[in-house]
């Protein structure tokens, strides 16, 4: 699949580019593109905000400007499926949007900076507003990176165990539970004790205690002890 990442600040990704799952999944076929605003702007001078209407404080990114941006990015006509303004007061990311995304040929993010983006541009331009949660970050930037990061993990070949993507937290192999806690050696730490199932060599009741600790973690809400 491809992700287009739009943005002011495109070094930001160099370091997410140089991840290994990220490298494996682009070795794998899959493109992960940037795209800085400004570089399109039809504005003089790399203008690419403005004043909001109605007063008030920060600027705001122009309609514009994302329009242009789009426009240049698809001018072979190779639209996204679906494009994603990046706001704090959007669809509200999960596993199941994560994986909506993940089935998806073609994947545009739109990082806004400053006061926000226009509205029109989730109008009019986007096909969906996404937030990494009920929080406000700087900018889009990070946002990008979650949202690329969750869908590129469940792309194939992007992970080292294939099957780390299918049973973990909320997944469908968990009924959308928290995953189960995990142990490694030593067996024995400070007196605090791997519990004895784990140790058993019996599978059939590794696994019935693994999705009970799941379901339990479900049922207290928060995914902790
Ligand atoms: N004035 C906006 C508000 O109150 O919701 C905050 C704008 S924020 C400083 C600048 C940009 O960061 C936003 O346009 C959006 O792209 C991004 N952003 C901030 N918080 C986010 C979140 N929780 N999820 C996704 N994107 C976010």
């Amino acid at each position: 699949m491809k992700i287009d990442v739009f943005t002011l600040f495109p070094d930001w990704f160099d370091w997410f580019l140089s991840q290994r799952h990220v490298r494996n999944a682009v070795d794998a076929g899959n493109e992960l593109r940037l795209f800085n605003y400004r570089d399109s702007t039809p504005l003089g001078g790399g203008q690419v905000d403005d004043a909001p209407y109605g007063g008030g404080a920060g600027m705001v990114l122009r309609v514009d400007v994302v329009d242009a941006a789009l426009r240049a990015a698809y001018v072979d006509g190779r639209e996204p499926s679906r494009v994603l303004v990046l706001a704090a007061s959007g669809r509200q990311l999960d596993d199941v949007l994560a994986r909506e995304l993940a089935s998806e040929p073609h994947v545009a993010l739109l990082s806004g900076r400053y006061e926000g983006i226009d509205e029109r541009v989730r109008d009019h331009l986007a096909s969906d507003a996404v937030s990494i949660g009920p929080y406000v970050l700087s900018g889009g930037e990070l946002a990008a990176m979650v949202v690329a990061d969750a869908i590129m993990r469940k792309l194939p070949g992007a992970l080292g165990h294939a099957d780390s993507a299918v049973e973990e937290s909320f997944s469908e192999a968990l009924e959308g539970a928290p995953e189960y806690p995990h142990y490694t050696r030593p067996a024995s730490y400070r007196g605090w004790n791997v519990p004895e199932v784990l140790l058993s060599g019996d599978h059939a009741r590794v696994r019935e205690w693994r999705l009970e600790e799941s379901r339990r973690r479900g049922a207290d809400g928060s995914g902790e002890d």
